[in-house]
């Protein structure tokens, strides 16, 4: 088992001196944001993008980053050069900082910002072949006149609960949709869901994070003349499709067999294996260059 490598505010520690105080506001309110990064033969995917979307949600909720752009790059390189390991994940936190016990965040100090590098795995590794199984699940997906699902905070109580009431139901994931019942996403994952050659995505404004690896498969689509649209899509959309996956940084591409007990006639599908196989390649052009 390779060690994860934690990097707190300027430099690598030992796991036993990479601490925050308890009352920082990360802790005490989810006050604070994140991105999960991946990186393949020691190089970041994706950086720009995980950095502008750190930026604007550190920005929508007036919380000042303690480092410039170039220095979140540095420490992002210097913490994968330090991971044993040339593929691995990210985990990129800024917290408000420790603070009063209100949750004011005028009285707090300075923010945090600190780096992990592990594994991660987030189905296991035969799931991929045979698709997994989803719920929609009866927590909602906040919209953004209750908190915009752009913002990649450290609030992720709807997607646990989601997330536990697809255990429950011995499902892998679950699908959150908006006050309207439309679909917006996995608990962690974008959707997509494919009708004959066409693949349809809900659009970003129905309260769906604006993933990059949801970015990175629009653009596959370009390239491989894959007709795709952003569409509201409800459950019935979903137990019609003739294919379905979800994308992510931590689950990259997964297909899905069955949904709320039905199955999806092809999974993994045609489009999916396409996408698959481009992705991979991307991966391999983007990190070996
Ligand atoms: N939706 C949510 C709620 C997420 O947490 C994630 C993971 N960051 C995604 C979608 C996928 O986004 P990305 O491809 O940028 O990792």
């Amino acid at each position: 088992m390779t060690a994860p490598i934690y990097w707190l505010n300027g430099r690598i520690r030992p796991a036993a001196e990479a601490v925050l105080p308890l009352n920082d506001h990360g802790l005490l309110y989810g006050d604070g944001v994140f991105e999960g990064i991946r990186f393949y033969h020691r190089r970041p995917f994706r950086l720009t993008a995980h950095l502008e979307r750190l930026e604007a949600s550190a920005r929508a909720l007036l919380l000042e980053l303690p480092y410039d752009r170039a220095a979140l790059e540095r420490a992002v390189t210097e913490t994968i050069a330090a991971f044993d390991g040339s593929d691995g994940y990210l985990r990129l936190v800024a917290t408000r900082g420790a603070g009063t016990l209100g949750l004011d965040p005028a009285g707090c100090a300075a923010p945090n910002l600190f780096l992990i590098a592990d594994r991660v795995a987030v189905v296991g590794a035969g799931r991929r072949e045979t698709g997994i199984e989803l719920i929609t699940a009866s927590t909602r997906r906040p919209g953004p006149t209750v908190l915009d699902p752009r913002i990649k905070s450290l609030n992720y109580l709807n997607n646990i609960l989601a997330k536990l009431e697809a255990r429950r139901a011995g499902a892998d994931e679950a699908l959150l949709l908006n006050q309207h019942g439309y679909l917006t996403e996995g608990t962690a994952e974008n959707l997509f869901l494919a009708r004959g050659a066409i693949l349809y995505t809900p659009p970003v404004s129905d309260g769906a994070l604006d993933g990059i690896t949801r970015a990175v498969v629009l653009e596959l689509c370009a390239r491989e003349g894959i007709e795709a649209c952003e569409r509201s899509l409800t459950p019935y959309d979903l137990y019609t499709a003739d294919e379905c996956f979800l994308c992510g940084t931590g689950a990259e591409l997964i297909p899905v067999r069955a949904a709320d007990g039905r199955p999806l006639t092809a999974a993994p599908g045609p489009l999916y294996r396409r996408l698959e196989t481009a992705f991979r390649a991307l991966i391999d052009e983007e990190s070996t260059r």
